[in-house]
């Protein structure tokens, strides 16, 4: 789904206070009655109200859903952004949107930059999208849970990934800086950097194979594996050829069931690809799982800065059963150069008609501050 802003700047106050009373209804309906969110909101006067939702409809950041069961709103993933960009803004952690550079399976990667122009990225989740789009058992299988839902999935995997790239910036693991964290959405430092998968040659395949080896060790001696150590998920300095790691809503603990099978995995990848693409076999099998000796405890660290063991369970068996069918497919690449990249529009529709979609959660979160005050300013 296109992150599309242009609307942003049109809104009222009365706007946004009737769509963040729509984010508060879903929390406990499937679909918000129009009396509930005119209730919420606090708007006096009904036409007041139906003006505001009919404006947020236009733009689709609400969509209508009326059939023998419903009629009401509820709150598209369109609405979703916008309440977050309007935290981001009202935090000064983005001031404006710019260019698309990545679509992954379920992610949606920004350029946008503070207030000062310095440029950071927007890693925006969208669990459910794929899936959504191809199976139907797996729309059967959030709609009918309601923790289960896109936008509840969406915003564990941001909460997560962002607990783990703070825990592993902290401890100076060659990550991008976490800057801040809002709903379905992170922010981060931009990496000057591409794929692995976008390198052809390498003066010494060998020197960055060690390093990327010695990182899944070090991981592994913290307590964590990736999960996802792939060439999609590995930035490389074009100058020095250090590499960054991104991408970690699967990462798990060394203690995890299937720990070693994680790992090998990862050490796998590696292998492999150095194989086909730079013909490069080290000398050794390892590392091995054996070689891995914990020296830290990240993994515990992590679940007491704010992702819970309860809540990486339940990203996990979503992961587990919906998401598996979608991960053949894999990550796309890079929708293009940072310069200059065309946002894609996959033409997807997981809003648009507002008749048959998936029952959503809401957020913990409270009214966005600044979701009124802010209103009407030029923020994005
Ligand atoms: P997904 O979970 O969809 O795979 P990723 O976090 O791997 O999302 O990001 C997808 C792509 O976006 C990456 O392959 C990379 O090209 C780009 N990207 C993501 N984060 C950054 C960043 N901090 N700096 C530069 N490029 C990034
Ligand atoms: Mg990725």
């Amino acid at each position: 789904m296109k992150l599309d802003t242009h609307a942003i700047r049109y809104l009222t106050g009365e706007d946004w206070r009737v769509l963040t009373a729509v984010e508060m209804g879903s929390k406990n309906h499937e679909v918000v009655p129009t009396a509930l969110i005119a209730q919420i909101s606090g708007l006096r006067g009904v036409s007041g109200v139906n003006k505001c939702i009919s404006s947020l409809a236009k733009v689709g950041l609400i969509g209508r859903v009326k059939n023998a069961k419903y009629d009401g709103y509820r709150l598209t993933y369109g609405g979703l952004d916008y309440l977050a960009l309007n935290t981001f803004s009202k935090r000064k952690s983005v001031y404006s949107v710019g260019n698309q550079i990545g679509v992954g399976k379920e992610s949606d990667i920004y350029v946008v930059a503070d207030e000062t122009g310095t440029q950071r990225v927007l890693k925006i989740h969208r669990l459910g999208r794929i899936s959504f789009r191809t199976v139907k058992a797996n729309r059967d299988y959030l709609r009918n849970r309601h923790s289960g839902s896109w936008m509840y999935m969406s915003r564990l995997a941001a909460l997560k990934e962002y607990a783990f790239m703070k825990i592993l910036h902290e401890n100076s693991f060659p990550v991008p800086v976490p800057l801040d964290q809002a709903r379905h959405c992170i922010v981060m430092t931009l990496i000057d950097a591409f794929p692995l998968r976008q390198i052809s040659t390498l003066a010494s395949p060998s020197t960055l194979y060690a390093k990327l080896m010695e990182l899944i060790l070090r991981f592994a001696s913290q307590g964590l594996i990736h999960g996802d150590f792939n060439e999609f998920n590995i930035l490389v300095h074009e100058d020095t050829r250090e590499p960054v790691v991104i991408d970690f809503p699967q990462m798990v603990s060394v203690d995890h069931a299937n720990a070693k099978e994680y790992f090998e995995r990862d050490v796998k990848c590696i292998k492999d690809f150095f194989k086909k693409r730079f013909r490069y076999t080290a000398d050794d099998d390892g590392p091995l799982w054996s070689d891995v000796k914990r020296v830290g405890k990240l993994d515990v660290l992590v679940e007491a800065s704010g992702f819970s063991r309860k809540q990486a369970r339940e990203l996990e068996k979503y992961m587990k059963e919906v998401a598996p069918l979608a991960d053949n497919n894999e990550t796309e690449d890079t929708v293009g150069g940072r310069e200059g990249a065309e946002a894609e529009d996959e033409g997807d529709d997981v809003d648009g008609d507002g008749e048959e979609e998936e029952e959503e959660e809401g957020e913990e979160e409270e009214v966005p501050e600044g979701a009124i005050e802010e209103a009407g300013k030029p923020m994005i």
